[in-house]
């Protein structure tokens, strides 16, 4: 019986005992039994555990072994060749082991031994495997290489190792390899295509320009030539139409350039909205005039997208290759973006063909941007100041602010040198805030030295600069240097407002409601711009120096000022014409009723000191 049981059945008299009879030490003597015999339990039990938790824990352990042992077993049996075959240094088969699955395991493979490879295979891999036979046997090394099959019309490859086995015989170890190498081939394809349009990518266009450049020197009587494109607008799509969109657009657009191009030309596409064309073996320009034009039409075509017709357009650098210029492919890039930018910034939808003298515009423009940005803060603009005579008074009623650049190494620069500039980097917010403070002082300084002459000073703006803010900076400035509203006058050139109608026409009702004058500047050039005079709330209009310009009477554009003109007059609004050089031409404005004129027959832009000379010596009169 287990000493457990046995105690506790000699333990109930006595514990009977210790209740029934009034001694203490009996008592204790069977509480100390009891205690005794639970220790002895608890041990026992606690042996019994110690010894499962051994098992317990010798069983995980046995268990990851058998684990471990099981993924060493599968990783050999992975690495196994699917056919291993022992051969002779003449090329005879000695004996075969293969894997049943092997699909290139010969079925008679019995009948194999005692033949020759060359008997097997066909000649060019046989010729491979008897030569990595004869140099496993000569450096007494194991020989690797890969061979491609075709089995029942899918295409195999392996992986052949062969083995010296002894010094006139080796094994040959096959293993299938096409999984792994189908993966290695998409890897690779993944590498040189682009993702979104599956057309190659920039590391292929580079690899393939090098080559090209190559072939090119060899044989120069077929040229090369690199499209550059970048779609227009498409940031304006993206953004207000989604990415999803923008990203059906390129596709789109990729799949349209490849039907544009021969078949042995590369499109590919560098990223976001660029994308290349490589052109080889062309004769000359005229054919890759050709394809840009071939292109730009197809592009033209209108694209449904979430059932909204977008008209795409393009603008495409081309560059042709010539040896001194271009070193490099990189060169020839940088040469096609170049045209490109100019293609953009002639008016888009359209190709240049690049030029060096591109390159140097393109370096200046780099050096004035970076000079630009530090322009202000040097003090380095000043603004010149053109009268705007009163066609009947022939008074100057206004003047015409246009600013300057003294640049430390170009001289004195022309607003059409950097505003365009400035506008697309967003310093133009900035200087318009300067040129409105040095016109506003300017104004208040002629008001206390010519009191007697009412003046008015038209501003140029930008229309990134029609901001809530701008209203404010105004209102700031007019009271500071307590000037009138109505003394100034605020001029927008026509292309930008047609633009932007519905974004400025509430602060533009702002301005005017405030007392300040509103110009539509080189009016004219847009055909779009006559629908919206009545909605845009404007007080004056500038005529377009073309319209001015032609000397003689009743042709084409003297009509349409004069159509202009009093269309103005019915609508209540001012004219002012701009350029006016000759006598003959002061003349017949007044004669149609023009209100204004500026031109360099009164004055050129002047200095400010020089707009005080006239204020004062000739008390505003033009013709002294
Ligand atoms: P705009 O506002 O149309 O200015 C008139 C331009 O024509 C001025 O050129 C002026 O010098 C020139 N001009 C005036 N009369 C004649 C003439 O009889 N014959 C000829 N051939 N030209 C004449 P400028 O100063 O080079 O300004 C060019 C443009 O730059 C201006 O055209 C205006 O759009 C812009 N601009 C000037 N100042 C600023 C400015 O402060 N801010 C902004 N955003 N643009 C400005
Ligand atoms: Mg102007
Ligand atoms: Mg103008």
């Amino acid at each position: 019986m287990f000493p457990g049981v046995r105690f506790k059945l000699e333990l109930w008299p006595m514990l009977l005992g210790a209740i029934t009879w009034p001694n203490q030490l009996a008592c204790q003597i069977a509480i100390g039994i009891v205690m005794g015999s639970l220790a002895v339990s608890f041990m026992v039990v606690a042996r019994q555990n110690r010894r499962l938790n051994k098992e317990a824990k010798r069983r995980q352990q046995f268990e990851t072994a058998l684990r471990t042992s099981e993924a060493h077993y599968r990783a050999l049996i992975h690495a196994l060749p699917d056919l291993i075959m022992r051969i002779n240094r003449a090329g005879i088969y000695l004996e075969f082991l293969a894997s049943p699955d092997f699909a290139t395991l010969p079925q008679d493979a019995s009948t194999w031994i005692g033949t020759h490879v060359a008997d097997r295979m066909p000649p060019n891999l046989a010729k491979k495997r008897l030569d990595a036979i004869k140099k496993a046997l000569t450096t007494q090394m194991t020989q690797v290489y890969e061979q491609n099959l075709s089995i029942n019309g899918s295409k195999q490859v392996e992986q052949v190792r062969v083995v010296p086995y002894s010094h006139d015989e080796v094994l040959i170890m096959v293993q299938n390899i096409s999984d792994r190498s189908k993966a290695e081939e998409q890897l690779k394809h993944d590498a040189f295509h682009d993702q979104l349009t599956g057309l190659p990518n920039r590391s292929l266009l580079m690899e393939r320009l090098e080559l090209a450049l190559k072939r090119t020197k060899r044989h120069p009587e077929a040229q090369l030539a690199v499209l550059f494109l970048d779609l227009d607008n498409f940031k304006i799509i993206n953004d207000s139409l989604g990415h999803h969109i923008g990203d059906e657009l390129l596709l789109g657009i990729s799949n349209r350039l490849k039907i544009a191009i021969r078949e042995t030309d590369l499109a590919v596409r560098l990223g976001g909205d660029e994308f290349v064309v490589l052109l080889e073996e062309i004769s000359d320009l005229t054919e890759v005039v050709m394809v840009a034009e071939r292109i730009l039409e197809t592009l033209k075509l209108p694209i449904t997208l979430v059932n909204r017709e977008i008209f795409p357009s393009a603008s495409i650098g081309i560059v042709m290759y010539v040896p001194e210029n271009h070193h490099g492919a990189a060169d020839l890039l940088r040469d096609a973006d170049v045209a490109m930018y100019w293609a953009k910034h002639n008016g888009r939808g359209q190709y240049k063909v690049f030029d060096p003298k591109m390159h140097q515009q393109a370096t200046q423009r780099l050096n004035i941007e970076s000079n630009l940005r530090q322009a202000l803060k040097n003090k380095e603009f000043l603004i010149y100041y053109q009268p705007i005579i009163n066609l009947k008074t022939q008074q100057v009623e206004a003047f015409e602010a246009l600013i300057r650049w003294q640049h430390p190494e170009q001289g004195l620069l022309g607003p059409d040198r950097f505003i365009r500039i400035a506008e697309e980097i967003g310093l133009i917010v900035p200087i318009g805030e300067w040129v409105l403070q040095t016109v506003c002082q300017q104004l208040s300084y002629w008001q206390v030295k010519c009191p007697e002459q009412p003046l008015k000073v038209n501003i140029n703006l930008s229309v990134q600069q029609l901001e809530d803010s701008f209203l404010l900076s105004l209102e700031e400035l007019l009271t500071q240097h307590s000037l009138r509203a109505n003394t100034l006058v605020l001029e927008i050139s026509e292309s930008a407002l047609v633009h932007n109608v519905d974004a400025t026409q509430d602060l533009l009702e702002r301005l005017k409601h405030r007392g300040v004058g509103i110009v539509i500047d080189d009016f004219g050039a847009g055909d779009s711009c006559l629908r919206y005079l009545h909605q845009l709330s404007i007080t004056g209009l500038k005529i377009k120096r073309e319209f001015i310009r032609s000397s003689e009477p009743d042709s084409r554009h003297q009509v349409v000022a004069e159509s202009i003109i009093s269309m103005c007059q019915s609508l209540g609004v001012k004219t002012i014409a701009e350029g006016i050089e000759t006598s003959e031409q002061v003349a017949w404005l007044q004669d149609v009723g023009c209100d204004l004129g500026q031109g360099f027959y009164f004055a050129k832009p002047m200095t400010a000191n020089g707009a005080t000379n006239l204020l004062t010596s000739f008390h505003g009169s033009i013709l002294g």
